[in-house]
């Protein structure tokens, strides 16, 4: 959440802020704001609103500089306003800060500077920041660098910073704890950025900063890194940056959402290049190898994660148990972290994340590794925190979200759990060689199917017609497609507002069947060969109270098609795959239905991508 970037060198720098901070506004929207090194100080322009706000803001200012800073914002203290967007300035206007994350013990600090005489502007965590460095600068008589590193070391919290300053109006100063920030190398020139999509289009070199890093970068001078954690000058190694330019396109879709769930049969594709091949018989996935033996004689698997993918890690469950026969337990990161876990050495905990940036995974990750567990990651952004902060891991190969509602991340993480719990059962022994070839032979052609119901799309759209006006909606599933009711209704209530709950289907009975009545639109994933008879009868039960049926069959069906006001049927697979196929109708559903709604589906209120904040 919250996009930072920054540039210097010798080209003008407004133009590539606000290009960048266009391509990281997925990461927060709600205001956003530059600062650029001018021969007279500092330029500060900021606003409420969307980046295109800020940049019609400035078209009337003089933007000229080589340095400069810019922010896009996702609130977390102080509502999105003009006074609380980002960068912050000091009292005397010469130091410029932008923050990407939470500075927990902002009021104390607070309180302190006030009583120092500080003035604040904003409600915001952040400004304390730039305060403290000032007045370390003020106290202790040390270089700027110096000073950072002083400040941030009484700041509790997470942080990724970028600092300007008037008395050295090419440099800039940077930190990362707990959040993301890259530097792109150029030519006598540095690109900063929360991820590379404001880098990529000019160079593919980068340097990822680690915890507890300050880094000071001018132009025509080499990179300086020291670490807060033993103040000692550290060498960070160039990479290179696994994103293309065109990734990060519309590609002349209307919304990066239905690009993205356009995107699924590749990124699926992509996600088994190189680890299923069905004619050699063989699943493998490189990046875990060496831990197969670890995993296939754990204790119990932990997955955790937060939302799209905790449902990812959902369907995980059923196929670990069901092809590994190893017990599994899914956990919401923030809920495991925080309650004293009981995690052993011989338990696996696969952690997964879009991201690999998202807050309380990592912080889970973290104390897994304290409890001695091995801690596997699943994401999609290579070289990101969770990447580094697992003993292995797999990559998905999604390719860039930018959609703030994950799509290809969620398929991508269940092919990638699905190549997994294959490749531990066969070496266990678990699965029998028939089962296994049937698996192997299904999954290379799901992405064919996915590029069926894509077709369905037009359809789709006019189902989406009856949703229009709805307040609520109940999505059921059984067994595995179980955790794709719950990501079905996460995709509408996050996208359209239209309340949304998943169960299981039996559990209605329990409960939700209180809320039937003509008005309630009930989706159901009936494809279940083996509790299809339990279906149809849970389809009685919402029909006798007049509710409405929109259901997501197997192609062919006819007992519950015809029960159905509307139904959409997906090609046939088995029954462990179907959740590849099943979630998107589902998604496109959700993304017709909030279109009809004028919603904002890229980014939907008060939402942002990354959650790299508690
Ligand atoms: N805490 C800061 C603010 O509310 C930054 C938020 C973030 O990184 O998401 O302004």
């Amino acid at each position: 959440m919250c996009g930072i970037v920054a540039y210097t060198g010798c080209h003008e720098a407004y133009p590539i802020l606000i290009k960048g901070l266009k391509r990281l506004e997925y990461r927060g929207y709600d205001s956003a704001g530059v600062a650029l090194s001018q021969p007279e100080g500092i330029a500060l322009y900021k606003c409420r609103g969307r980046v295109e706000d800020l940049d019609t803001l400035c078209s009337s200012k003089n933007c000229e500089a080589h340095t400069g800073i810019g922010h896009t914002r996702w609130a977390t203290h102080g509502e999105p306003s003009t006074q609380n967007a980002h960068p912050h300035l000091s009292e005397d206007g010469k130091l410029a800060l932008i923050h990407n994350g939470i500075v927990e013990n902002y009021l104390v600090l607070k309180k302190e500077l006030v009583s120092r005489g500080y003035h604040f502007q904003s409600d915001t965590d952040t400004e304390v920041l730039v305060h403290l460095i000032q007045d370390t600068l003020k106290n202790e008589q040390v270089s700027l660098p110096e000073a950072v590193k002083i400040a941030l070391s009484s700041v509790v919290g997470t942080y990724a910073l970028a600092i300007l300053s008037a008395d050295e109006p090419d440099q800039l100063i940077l930190a990362k704890k707990g959040s993301p920030l890259l530097i792109g190398v150029g030519d006598n020139e540095y690109f900063i950025g929360s991820d590379g999509a404001p880098i990529v289009e000019y160079t593919k070199k980068v340097v990822y900063l680690e915890d507890g890093d300050v880094a000071v970068v001018s132009p025509n001078k080499k990179m300086v890194v020291m670490n807060i954690n033993d103040n000692r000058k550290k060498r960070r190694y160039l990479q290179e940056l696994e994103m293309n330019l065109d990734q990060l396109e519309k590609g002349g879709f209307e919304h990066y959402m239905l690009k993205e769930i356009f995107e699924q049969p590749k990124a699926i594709r992509d996600s088994m290049r190189g680890r299923l091949n069905v004619r050699k018989d063989v699943v493998s996935l490189g990046g875990i190898i060496e831990y197969e033996t670890k995993m296939m004689n754990a204790r119990r698997f932990i997955i955790v994660a937060c939302g799209t993918s905790w449902h990812a890690g959902t369907v995980g469950e059923y196929l670990f148990e069901s092809l590994v026969r190893i017990p599994v337990e899914v956990e919401y990161a923030s809920e495991c972290r925080y309650r004293n876990p009981l995690i052993y050495e011989d338990d696996v905990v696969i952690a997964i994340s879009q991201s690999g940036e998202t807050a309380d995974t990592i912080a889970a990750v973290e104390l897994a590794k304290q409890k001695g567990a091995t801690v596997i990651g699943i994401c999609n952004v290579v070289g990101s925190t969770l990447a580094r902060a697992t003993h292995a891991g797999s990559y998905t190969h999604a390719g860039p979200e930018i959609g703030v509602a994950s799509t290809k991340a969620f398929t991508a993480q269940v092919t990638v759990l699905t190549l997994m719990a294959l490749c531990l059962a066969r070496r266990k022994g678990t699965i029998s060689l028939s089962d296994y070839h049937q698996i192997i032979n299904s999954l290379e052609d799901i992405p064919a199917k996915v590029e069926q119901v894509l077709k369905l799309n037009g359809q789709i759209a006019e189902f989406a017609k009856f949703f229009v006006n709805k307040t609520n909606a109940i999505y059921l599933g059984r067994g595995i497609n179980y955790p794709v009711a719950l990501e079905g209704a996460l995709k509408l209530k996050e996208i359209s507002y239209i309340h949304a709950e998943g169960y299981p289907s039996a559990e209605m009975k329990h409960g939700p069947i209180a809320l039937i009545d003509e008005e309630m639109p009930v989706v159901v994933l009936a494809t279940e060969q083996e509790t299809y008879e339990k279906t149809v009868s849970n389809i009685q039960e919402v029909i006798a109270r007049k509710g409405k049926i929109i259901s997501i069959v197997t192609k062919g069906d006819k007992l519950v098609k015809e029960m159905s006001d509307y139904c959409i049927e997906i090609p046939e697979t088995l029954e462990l795959l179907t959740p590849l196929i099943s979630c998107v109708p589902l998604q496109l559903l959700a993304y017709h239905v909030a279109v009809l709604r004028g919603c904002n589906v890229d980014k939907p209120r008060n939402l942002a991508k990354s959650v790299s904040v508690e």
